[in-house]
């Protein structure tokens, strides 16, 4: 099986690394939504966000928040999105688990776009129950 985000963590492709630890590196968007928009992986194949591990979770938020605040003081944007797309409907592209993290400006015109929903009356409650339900 062949995957380019564990071709980099092995260092057969080459990547803009900026933060690595035992469990995770992170490097440079190839193809950014804005300049220093980085990457967060955890080191081994996790198809998506529950496909890892719980004792990976720590260190992936932990390199996000490092790496989140190397933007803030390196390139001093106005603000930054910390996203992750799961599954192809979701808009993933690559399917080895990552996070996004990248610099916002204003008036930088990208926007999520959004067609938001009313729930009818007991709707509410009744999509609730169906989640709570699955929570032990
Ligand atoms: P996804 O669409 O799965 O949420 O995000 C995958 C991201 O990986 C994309 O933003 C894409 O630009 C980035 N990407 C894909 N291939 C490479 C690569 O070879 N090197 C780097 N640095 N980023 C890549
Ligand atoms: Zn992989």
């Amino acid at each position: 099986m062949s995957c380019i985000f564990c071709d980099i963590i092995s260092g057969k492709s080459p990547a803009e690394i900026i933060y690595e630890d035992d469990k995770v590196v992170s490097f440079l968007d190839v193809k950014p939504i804005h300049f220093g928009h980085i990457l967060v992986v955890p080191k081994g194949h996790y198809v998506d966000f529950l496909d890892i591990p719980e004792d990976n979770l720590l260190s992936l938020i932990h390199a996000t928040r490092i790496v989140a605040g190397a933007i803030m003081k390196g390139l001093k944007p106005d603000g930054y999105n910390i996203f992750s797309n799961n599954g192809v409907a979701a808009g993933q592209s690559v399917f080895h688990f990552h996070m996004h993290i990248t610099p916002r400006y204003f008036n930088d015109e990208i926007k999520f776009m959004l067609n938001l929903k009313n729930y009818k009356e007991t709707e509410m409650k009744k999509f609730a129950d169906r989640i709570r339900q699955e929570i032990q």
